[in-house]
Formats: structure tokens, C-alpha cells, sequence
């Protein structure tokens, strides 16, 4: 996402840093250059206009024009201003949803028909229940999440919200397509109370375009339900026409937030630059893949760092700490230093632990961009293609041949080359990977990192 955005606000920033001064004339050659750039990434005319005019403003005042350094000044403005275009920062005194009421939470899923929203509904409900909200910059613990649909026009829509929530681990209130949107919703929160859940999310049917019987519907839903959260999903692929939805929703709905899926689609970025000016609706979290962890909360800071190509490592060190399993990666590294022999089961295990870092695409997102151009050539679906692949190979050994690799000799490398689908050329890299890898992990024991440093060719 961003890419070229980001490309050219970098470009921007490197020209200005080699400036001594901010000058009249180089200023009017960055602002141009800035606004080229938003219009580009389909940022909606106003919010430029508008972004460019503070930009100028702060550039040219106090903020830049004494400093040492303009060219770098200057990036302090855009990032802040960056910043308050997408939204005020929550900072640690303030959580992602407001759960805090008499539960049931309810929160009410809006949005139209292929915005992402029962897949959003299922990420959000497994987010919540593996405890990973936060409230004062604290975790808020596991929430008990009921889930519903109230789609009573697709019939596969009921059916997909099960299979979602089957997968999210969540519980999954059946409802039929011959009752009425309101009978299941009153249904569902009457049950809600009586189990004592900590909150319940309600899905609502979507439509092709905004029609006014949708619009009554879910708002009569948000009368009987009286939801604390009022979520609206929409794709963001859909660039400004994503934002103009967001807003007539936002003025027939009491809206608390808008979700943007797809972004890991949208390499413009323009509905995650404008929705917050042009709603006044905040950007509470944005879909990055289609999976059910592909969800993540929206830090315009962060996101603002990210479109300028100073990456989120924040961000990607959350990510890695919420999907290590600390423990495991504890045993393998005692393992290993207790001089045990690290074998084909330690290096499955380890690759499990990579994968479990998350999709590989949206670590790659996270990095500055200088790195990932250098992790270039590794596009994150390759990345992931080849885990896939050497932990296929690595599925096919038995566990005695993975504990002795030795025993792999050429007939059990053609079966095991048949059985995950490679051919045995690949077995014998993986292998022979494996074995300076080993290697690695032997010099580790011995001499500590000065040695493997050594080994490495360092
Ligand atoms: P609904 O009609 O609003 O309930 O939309 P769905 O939840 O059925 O989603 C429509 C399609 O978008 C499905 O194929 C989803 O897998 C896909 N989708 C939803 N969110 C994301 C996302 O963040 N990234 C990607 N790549 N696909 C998504």
C-alpha cells in the first residue's frame, strides 16, 4: 500500500535535505510536488487543498524557518501533519473500542454487500476474544464474543458468518432467513445477557448501492439494539468512492467508526488519507489480508511514518510479540545450547515459528523503505510460497528421518521429493541448507556469536 505515495513524498524529502534554506521558491517546488503526489494516490481534492494550505503554513512559520535544518523540519510538518489528517493519535489513555459499558457490548457491523464486513465481524470478534484490546495501553484480557447475523437476504450470508466464526473461535448464534432482522437481533441480545457475554457483534445485510429501506433497517437495528460501537466497513480499494459511501452513511447513521479492508490491495492508500477529514468519523482499524488475523488497529502516527517511508517498527514488533510463542522459542534456544544436536525437527519447529510472525506480505509493509526494497526481490507471497514449500518437504520425512537426516539416502529423497510435490533437486538444497545451518548452530555452542560471525563469512 502507498507505494508510490511513498516513493514520491521520499523523493520530496531528499531534495529538501540537500537545501540549506527554505526559500520562497524551493518551498512552492516541494508543496507542488507533495500535492502531485496526494492527488495521485486519489486523495480527495479538498482534504488536499486543505492538507497543502497547513503544510505551507507551518513550513514557512515558526516551525521550520529557524531551524538548522529545513529539509528535515520539514519532514517533522508533514508527518504531524499527516498525522492529524488521519485522526488524533489514541495514545495510551484510550482503547480501540469503547467496551466499557453494562455488557453485552454491542457492536453493529454497517457497510455494503462485498465491503468485507462478515469478514471483518469474524476478525474483530477473534481479536476481541483472544484478548488483545487494549484499554490505557493495557491489554483488556479475553473477551467471552457472541456473533449474529441479521442478513436475512443472502441466504449464504447466515451460513458464512458460521463458518467465519467456527474459525475465529468465537460462539455463533444461528438465525434464519424467514425471521425478521429485529426479531434476531432482540433474539440475540436477550441471549447475550442471559450467558453473560462480554460483548456481541451484529451483522446486517449489505447492499449493492445506499438505498433508503437498508438505511431504515439498520436504523431501526441501532434503536433496539442501542450498540456502543457503530461500526462502518468499507473497502478501500474503492478509493474516494469509499469515502463518499462512509460519509451518507455517517449522516443517516450515528457512526463511532470506520473500518478499511483491502488496503493490502490498495496501493494508493487515498480513502485511509481522506475518510477521517471527510466523515469526521475516526479510522478505528484497517483489513490487511483476507485472513482472519489480517486485521489491524489504525495508528495514524504510525501510519503516517509508514506512507513516508520511515516504516512502523512499532507496529512490526507488536505483531511478532502477539504471534511468538514465547515459550517455544525459549525450549529451542535451550535446546540448542545445551549441545543437543539441532535436527530436521528443531528446523520444522523454527519455521512454524517464523510462520506464525504473521503473512509475510504485511511484515515486508512494515519495514522502512530502504530495506524493503531490499527484501525487493522477496515479494512477500514468494516468501511465503517458499515456507510453504520446504515445509511441505520437511512433512513428508518421518520423524525418525528428520531426527537422523543421514538416513535420507536417494530413495528416500525421491519418495519424499513425490510425496510434497518438488522436485528432488529441491529436497537436496533444502538439505544442504539445513546443513550450514547446522553448521551455524555448532560454532554457536562452541565460540558464541564471534565465531559464527566468523563462519558466516562476516
Ligand atoms: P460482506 O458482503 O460485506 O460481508 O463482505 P465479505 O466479508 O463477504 O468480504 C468480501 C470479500 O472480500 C471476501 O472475499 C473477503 O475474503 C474479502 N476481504 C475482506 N476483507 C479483506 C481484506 O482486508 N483484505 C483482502 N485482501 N480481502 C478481504
Amino acid at each position: 500500500m502507498f507505494d508510490n505515495l511513498t516513493q514520491r513524498l521520499s523523493r520530496v524529502v531528499k531534495t529538501m535535505r540537500g537545501e540549506a534554506r527554505l526559500t520562497e521558491s524551493n518551498t512552492q517546488d516541494m508543496l507542488r510536488e507533495v500535492r502531485m503526489a496526494l492527488l495521485e494516490a486519489d486523495v480527495a481534492l479538498p482534504v488536499v487543498r486543505d492538507f497543502v494550505a497547513r503544510v505551507k503554513e507551518k513550513a514557512l512559520g515558526q516551525e521550520v524557518a529557524g531551524s538548522l535544518n529545513p529539509g528535515q523540519a520539514l519532514v517533522g510538518v508533514v508527518h504531524k501533519e499527516l498525522t492529524s489528517l488521519m485522526g488524533a493519535d489514541l495514545g495510551d489513555g484510550a482503547s480501540e473500542l469503547s467496551l466499557a459499558t453494562q455488557p453485552p457490548a454491542v457492536v453493529l457491523m454497517a457497510g455494503l454487500q462485498g465491503a468485507g464486513k462478515t469478514t471483518t465481524t469474524g476478525k474483530l470478534a477473534k481479536w476481541l476474544a483472544e484478548g488483545n484490546h487494549t484499554h490505557h495501553g493495557r491489554k483488556s484480557g479475553k473477551k467471552k464474543v457472541l456473533v449474529v447475523s441479521a442478513d436475512v437476504y443472502r441466504p449464504a450470508a447466515i451460513e458464512q458468518l458460521r463458518t467465519v466464526a467456527e474459525q475465529a473461535k468465537v460462539d455463533f448464534l444461528p438465525s434464519d432467513a424467514s425471521q425478521k432482522p429485529q426479531d434476531i437481533a432482540a433474539a440475540a441480545l436477550d441471549h447475550a445477557r442471559r450467558h453473560h457475554y462480554d460483548v456481541l457483534m451484529v451483522d446486517t445485510a449489505g447492499r449493492l448501492g445506499i438505498d433508503e429501506a437498508m438505511m431504515q433497517e439498520i436504523r431501526s437495528l441501532h434503536d433496539l439494539l442501542k450498540p456502543i460501537e457503530t461500526l462502518f466497513v468499507v473497502d478501500a480499494m474503492q478509493g474516494q468512492d469509499a469515502v463518499n459511501v462512509a460519509k451518507a452513511f455517517g449522516e443517516a447513521l450515528p457512526l463511532t467508526g470506520v473500518v478499511l479492508t483491502k488496503l493490502d490491495g490498495d496501493s494508493r492508500g487515498g480513502a485511509a488519507l481522506s475518510v477521517r477529514h471527510v466523515t469526521g468519523k475516526p479510522l478505528k482499524f484497517v483489513g490487511v489480508s483476507e485472513k482472519l488475523d489480517g486485521l489491524e488497529p489504525f495508528h495514524p502516527e504510525r501510519m503516517a511514518q509508514r506512507v513516508l517511508g520511515m516504516g512502523d517498527i512499532v507496529s512490526l514488533v507488536e505483531q511478532a510479540q502477539k504471534n511468538i510463542d514465547i515459550a517455544e522459542a525459549q525450549k529451542l534456544a535451550t535446546r540448542i545450547k545445551s549441545g543437543n544436536k539441532f535436527d530436521l525437527n528443531d528446523f520444522r519447529d523454527q519455521l512454524q515459528q517464523v510462520k506464525k510472525m504473521g503473512d509475510m506480505g504485511s511484515l515486508l509493509e512494515k519495514l522502512p523503505a530502504q530495506f524493503a526494497q531490499a527484501a525487493g526481490q522477496l515479494q512477500g507471497g514468494q516468501a511465503e510460497k517458499q515456507l510453504r514449500r520446504t515445509e511441505g518437504i520437511l512433512n513428508s520425512m518421518t520423524p525418525a528421518e528428520r531426527a537422523k537426516p543421514e538416513l535420507l539416502k536417494a530413495s528416500r529423497k525421491r519418495r519424499i521429493a513425490a510425496g510434497s510435490g518438488v522436485p528432488v533437486q529441491e529436497v537436496n538444497r533444502m538439505l544442504s541448507q539445513f546443513e550450514q545451518m547446522q553448521g551455524m548452530m555448532k560454532q554457536m555452542k562452541k565460540g558464541g556469536m564471534a565465531k559464527m560471525m566468523r563462519a558466516m563469512g562476516g
